[in-house]
């Protein structure tokens, strides 16, 4: 692992938190990105080498809508960068945790992101993440 990616935080209202970041950082985030597979719609913020993800569920059936129906809203998971995300996803299922998609799946932010079940990690989303290649370069 190389350092805190981001930190997750469900939001009700992405409009509202976006102005209240933007009061708590001092600086506006960068890019609104609609994830449509996993129905959320997120902004990001920089905060030195990490970032603030903020995440609104778009429909009900939403993982972020679950959780704050739950929880309410708050930290939502902890991002790790990982420079290749199959070695990690096998080592960490070697090491016992459980992870909740083998297989890395698209994010937001152009990573690729696989996540690991809270009840294998203390109670925390763990989300690993990994730069994707640029096709553009
Ligand atoms: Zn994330």
């Amino acid at each position: 692992m190389q350092k805190i990616e981001h930190i997750g935080i469900a939001v009700k209202d992405l409009e509202n938190a976006n102005l209240l970041f933007k009061k708590l950082l001092n600086q506006t985030h960068y890019k609104i990105e609609e994830v449509v597979s996993e129905g959320v719609k997120t902004s990001f913020f920089k905060v030195g080498e990490s970032k603030i993800e903020l995440l609104q569920a778009t429909n009900n059936e939403s993982p972020i809508a679950k959780f704050i129906a739950k929880k309410g809203e708050g930290v939502h998971h902890i991002a790790f960068a990982v420079t290749d995300i199959y070695a990690e996803i096998k080592r960490l299922k070697s090491e016992g945790f459980t992870i909740l998609n083998e297989k890395p799946k698209e994010g937001a932010d152009n990573k690729l992101v696989a996540f690991l079940h809270p009840k294998s990690s203390n109670g925390v989303l763990i989300e690993l993440c990994q730069e994707k290649e640029r096709n553009d370069k």
